[in-house]
């Protein structure tokens, strides 16, 4: 079984899809590693280290999709190189596939067996397999260091000789993983944390880690304990949530918002006229800009200041701000994914789709798109 991981093309990415450590994992299974040269360059993990995993490293991207079994991607491929990608090949990356449609229909067609990590069902078995969780946890604590670096203020209290100097106070909206991380990081440079999300359990956990919890009465409680992902609230729901957390927003000194609907829109939960009265100097961070932005008047992939002085990051690389880290626990998901299906008697992997993780996360294969979910 060959193997390949190539270097990604999307220019916000520095993240590479295997790591050395990973890569030596698969080559004691049997499995021949080929990376595209330089794969490692933005994350730190130079061709050498590769080599010395007993990886090979090739420049001929095209020669190896089209003659791997396996491949590896960070983002989803572009149209021309799934047109180039062998048949029969097991394809892992993320897909947005609820987004690109077109390309579902060109993997089946191309008879690609295309894994989506978005997909990956949120179970223990498969737990160390969730890069959507690895790489939130990742960029839970970047969104924080990034924004206390924008900020021209100090996080923690100071008592000096010239006076007592505040703690900044951080609003983390969206308690999943992405928020537990960036409140624990807050809370240890010393903010003052509140945190809001719909699920009961996860406002619990905010408290555990030190936050303070605001409690909102949203009226009947769509979102039962337990519940892994939180369900689209009422619009007048929403306008209840947005009206509590008014006032905690202009309080604040940066506003971290991560809250997403799974295979939806994420929800608009401060909108302009709230950032409008927010403080000169605020920061507004919003994680979830990908899928829509939580702000009203995110722009994708940039920052920009207000009339009123407030920024607003709608950036989504903060996964990359960490590209080293990042790599090493995107590395390890997609490994264990191998290792978990590996036939060490065949010296192959056995993709039954009647397997509950399988059933989950395969979107394509012998030529169709298979996911309930996709299927029109
Ligand atoms: P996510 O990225 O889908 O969403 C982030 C958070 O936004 C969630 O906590 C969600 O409840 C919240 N949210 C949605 N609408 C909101 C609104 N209107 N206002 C405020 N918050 C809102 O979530 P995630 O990081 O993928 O994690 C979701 C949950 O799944 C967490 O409890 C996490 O611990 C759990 N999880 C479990 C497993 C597992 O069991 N193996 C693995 C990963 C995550």
């Amino acid at each position: 079984m060959i193997l390949f991981a190539p270097k990604e093309i999307d220019s916000r990415e520095a993240r590479a899809a295997i790591t050395p450590v990973t890569a030596k994992r698969l080559v004691d299974k049997g499995i021949t590693i080929i990376v595209e040269k330089g794969i490692g360059e933005l994350s730190n993990y130079p061709d050498k280290e590769y080599l010395e995993s007993g990886a090979q490293l090739t420049t001929d991207r095209t020669k190896a999709l089209s003659e791997s079994d396996i491949i590896f991607r960070v983002r989803k491929p572009s149209i021309d190189e799934i047109k180039i990608t062998k048949e029969g090949c097991i394809h892992l990356s993320f897909l947005d596939p609820f987004n690109d449609s077109d390309l579902l229909e060109l993997m089946a067609s191309q008879g690609i067996t295309s894994i989506s990590l978005e997909m990956i069902p949120r179970t223990t078995l498969a737990q160390k397999m969730d890069a959507l969780s690895s790489q939130a946890n990742i960029s839970g604590y970047t969104s924080v260091i990034y924004a206390a670096e924008k900020l021209d203020k100090v996080l923690p209290m100071m008592m000096t000789p010239a006076g007592t100097i505040s703690p900044a106070k951080f609003f983390i909206i969206g308690i999943g993983v992405a928020g537990l991380q960036a409140i624990a990081t807050a809370k240890r440079l010393g903010a003052r944390v509140t945190a809001f999300d719909v699920r009961q359990e996860a406002l619990e956990q905010a408290e555990s880690l030190g936050a303070k919890a605001l409690r909102i009465e949203l009226g009947e409680n769509a979102n039962e304990e337990g519940q892994v992902y939180a369900k689209e609230l009422t619009p007048e729901q929403l306008d209840k949530q947005r009206e509590a957390q008014a006032k905690v927003c202009e309080d604040s000194d940066v506003v971290i918002t991560t809250a997403k609907v799974f295979g939806r829109r994420s929800p608009i939960l401060l909108k302009t006229d709230v950032v409008d009265r927010m403080k000169h100097g605020s920061i507004v961070v919003d994680l979830a800009a990908e899928t829509g932005g939580n702000v009203e008047g995110t722009v994708l992939d940039e920052e920009f200041v207000t009339n009123n002085g407030v920024r607003i990051i709608g950036l989504s690389n903060f996964e990359s701000m960490a590209s080293h880290h990042a790599s090493q626990v995107f590395s390890a998901n997609l490994g264990s994914f191998i290792e978990h299906f590996w036939n060490e008697e065949e010296k192959k992997i056995n993709l039954d789709l009647g397997d509950e993780i399988l059933s989950g996360c395969v979107l394509t294969n012998n030529k169709k798109i298979v996911h309930e979910k996709f299927i029109d």
